[in-house]
Order: structure tokens, then sequence, then C-alpha cells
């Protein structure tokens, strides 16, 4: 494990914490950010950089406070930034491998490298972009197929490119493409955009974007890199083939639940439940961000939600404090362990 940034003694780093977070997205890094500020030892594990999907988004112009927009990735800087100088201890990690409760109620982070305890836990680890299974996906990745337009997009300058998917991410990011690219293709499986009003105006009006309705794409073609894809109309099920250099799919994204299966509560999809304090099904365990089951996700939200979370954590140890108090010197700083798992 190392310290991409760290509020704590970097000569003898410690393994335990008020409160540990795992994910630093906007919801991680706002509970950082509270829960240091009220003066709780706080660690932060993030598997890549500080700012989750967050850190690749373009241009983010619906966060209040940047009304000339910001880049996603100056964003995370500045949140990290903020949650460092309160004293969070943020440390990079290959990945978090599981939660466990232990005997006196506090909880065991285990980490591919180290182990962390903390007497409450904030899951914010945040979603990835979700595979469509087709054949040539994963044979031509980085040969041409892409999750991160801001990642790859300059690579495509002149050339034309194919843009999988109808929600917002597909038609922003395919609005970045859109400033290298000669032509962006949209494909997306139903006549109808699920993106906002305002990002669909604004990519009906960019004229090296074009859209291809009711199309599914079945397959990636090329020999060693892509040189085009082969979709089908799904209403009249004839089948075409749109030659370009890129695909870039954004159809949906998976939360980064692995790790809390048979631990913490999930719904159907791998989402994180919670009540409305964002308490998860465990005690001193809270969750916030895109990986909690909620309709609405947006870096806005995923910060509101860092926020109730960390004070929820703040007064779930403010309770542990002044039971042990009341109990006595010498009373467990945790009620028992609960025994659901
Ligand atoms: P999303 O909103 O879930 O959209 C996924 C798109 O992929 C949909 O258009 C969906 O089609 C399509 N899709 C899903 N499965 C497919 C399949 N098997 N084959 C073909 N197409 C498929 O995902 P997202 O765009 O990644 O956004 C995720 C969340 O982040 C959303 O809540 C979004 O609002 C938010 N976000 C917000 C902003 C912003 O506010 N600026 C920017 C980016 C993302 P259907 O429409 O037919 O279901």
């Amino acid at each position: 494990m190392s310290a991409f940034a760290a509020g704590g003694d970097a000569a003898e780093p410690r393994d335990s914490f008020d409160v540990a977070i795992v994910g630093a997205g906007p919801g991680g890094m706002t509970a950082a950010i509270y829960a240091s500020r009220a003066r709780l030892s706080t660690v932060v594990l993030e598997r890549n950089t500080a700012g989750g999907i967050m850190s690749v988004t373009e241009r983010v112009e619906n966060y209040p406070g940047f009304p000339e927009g910001i880049t996603g990735f100056e964003l995370a800087e500045k949140m990290k930034q903020q949650a460092c100088q309160f004293g969070a201890d943020l440390r990079e990690i290959d990945g978090v491998v599981s939660l466990e409760q232990r005997a006196d109620g506090s909880w065991t982070v285990v980490t591919d490298e180290a182990t962390v305890t903390a007497r409450a836990v904030i899951l914010s680890p945040g979603v990835e972009a979700r595979k469509l299974g087709v054949p040539g996906e994963a044979e031509f990745m980085g040969r041409g197929v892409s999750y991160c337009a801001t990642c790859d997009g300059p690579l495509y300058r002149g050339k034309e490119v194919v843009v999988i998917g109808g929600g917002n991410a597909a038609v922003e990011e395919g609005m970045f493409l859109a400033r290298f690219a000669s032509a962006v293709h949209v494909v997306h499986r139903r006549d109808a955009l699920r993106a906002t009003a305002i990002a669909q105006e604004r990519a009906f009006a960019q004229p090296n974007m074009h859209f291809i309705w009711n199309g599914q794409v079945r397959r990636i073609v090329g020999e060693t890199k892509v040189e085009g894809v082969d979709y089908e109309h799904v209403v009249d099920h004839t089948t075409h083939t749109l030659p370009v250099s890129g695909v870039f799919f954004y159809v949906g994204q998976l939360p980064q639940t692995a790790f809390l299966r048979g631990t913490v509560e999930l719904d159907d999809d791998g989402f994180i439940v919670t009540d409305t304090h964002l308490r998860t099904s465990r005690p001193g365990v809270f969750a916030c961000g895109d990986a909690r089951a909620g309709i609405i996700k947006q870096i806005a939200n995923a910060v509101g939600e860092g926020a109730l979370a960390a004070i929820g954590a703040e007064k779930y140890l403010d309770e542990l404090d002044f039971a042990a108090r009341q109990a006595g010197a010498g009373a467990p700083a945790h009620p028992a362990a609960d025994t659901a798992s």
C-alpha cells in the first residue's frame, strides 16, 4: 500500500482509524472532508486516481460554483486537496478484497496489500463501464475499442468513430469526440435518447454527429485493429456495417461492490442498499455515491450523500463513545458484533 497523499504520519503509517472510506470519488472525498474536519482520524482507500469516474469526465458544467465549467480531473484534484488539508490519509491500493466485522464491532478493510481497521466505514466504491459483450469488444480493447473518450479521443483526429449508447455519458462523451473525429456515429438501440434535453439539443446541433436509431451493435470487425462495426436495425432486422476506426462503449455502469457480497445488503444489480440516513444493513457502515442504490447519479448528489454519510458516521461514533462513558472505563467502544453476514 502506498500513500498517494498522506495527511497522517508518513514515517509510521497507522492502520487503525475512526473512519475508513472505500473509494475517492466525489462522495468519498466529501465524506473525507467532513470526517477529517470533524477531527476523526480518516483513511481513504482508492484503487485508481482520486475522483473516480468523474476524473475522466471531460467537462463538468452542472456542479455549482464553476459557472465556466471545470474538467473532472481538476475538480477531483481540488476535492483531494481539500480532504488532505484537514488531515485525511489518502492511500492508493490495488483493490479492496473484503470487509469484515471484528469481535468488538469495529471493521477490518482487507486490501490486496494490507488491512486497516476502523470504527466506522463509508462505502463509496463507485462504478465502472459496463461491457456490451459483443464479439471483438475484448479482442480489440486498446486497438480501437475504448470506454474513455477523454483518455483516447485525441487519437482519433480526422477519423470516424462510433459511440454506443443513448445516455448522458454517450451523448456528452460523443460531443467531446466530435472535436477530434471527422464523424461521430451514435448507435442507440431505441429511437429516443435517455440523455437530458440540454445534452440532446447540443448533440443534435453538432454537424459531425450522426445518430443511428434502433441500432444494436452485434460485432466489432477488423484484422489487427478496429475497422468497423456490424449493427442490426432492431425493427426491420437488416444488418449493416459502419466503417470506423474507433468504438466507444457507453452502455451503462456497474457498481464495484463484489467485495461486499455476503457482508452488506446489495440489490439485484449489486448496488448498496441504504436507509435514508445512508446506513447500510450493517452497524457503523454507511454508503454514498454512484454504487449506492438510488436513481440519481450526479456529482452534486454524490457530494451531498458523502456529507450525509460522514455526519452519520460521526453521530454513530459519538453514540458509541457516550455509551462507553456511561458504562465506565474499560467498556467496549463498540456494541457486540452483530451476527448478520
Ligand atoms: P445510462 O444513463 O444508464 O445509459 C446507458 C445507455 O446505454 C442507455 O441509453 C441504454 O439504452 C444503453 N444500453 C444499455 N444496455 C445496452 C445494451 N445491452 N445494448 C445497447 N445499449 C444499451 O448510463 P450512463 O450514460 O453511463 O450514465 C450513468 C449515470 O450517470 C446516469 O444516471 C446519468 O444521468 C449520469 N451521468 C450524468 C451526466 C451529467 O449529468 N452531465 C453525465 C454522465 C452520466 P436505453 O436508453 O434503451 O436503456
